[in-house]
């Protein structure tokens, strides 16, 4: 199976991973995902942003039922997985973090392939 990037507007590149916002050239500010438009101003100037890759989890908790579609169940079946913010500095991002972890973790940016080949983002802990 071709692994695929779920979105290719997440990304600024793959490799090695970094995601991509969009930052508000009138009033600052950093979102994520890109957004045409700035949620704080409403600029239409907003440039694209390439994030920070490492970060602390913000506040994190465990998603212990499997989601709607367009999730895909693993064929190995559902196990819980970790979701929760990562403070970037700029911005809050909200990902799948590779638990476990606790909040304050130093977390870094990592590909994650998905249950239907496609590629996603998840934050985890940085190896010592
Ligand atoms: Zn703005």
């Amino acid at each position: 199976m071709e692994e695929t990037v779920v979105d290719e507007t997440l990304f600024a590149q793959l490799d090695p991973p970094v995601l991509a916002g969009s930052g508000c050239a009138a009033c600052g500010v950093v979102v994520f995902p890109f957004a045409a438009r700035c949620p704080a101003c409403a600029s239409a100037a907003m440039e694209q942003r390439s994030l920070p890759t490492r970060g602390r989890v913000w506040t994190w908790t465990s998603q212990s039922f499997a989601p709607k579609p367009p999730y895909e169940i693993p064929e190995s079946g559902f196990e819980p997985f970790v979701v929760g913010y990562v403070d970037l500095g700029p911005l809050l991002v909200e990902s799948r973090i590779l638990g476990p972890v606790v909040i304050g973790d130093e977390v870094e940016l990592r590909l994650l392939p998905l249950a239907g080949g496609d590629i996603s983002f998840a934050f985890g802990k940085i190896a010592e």
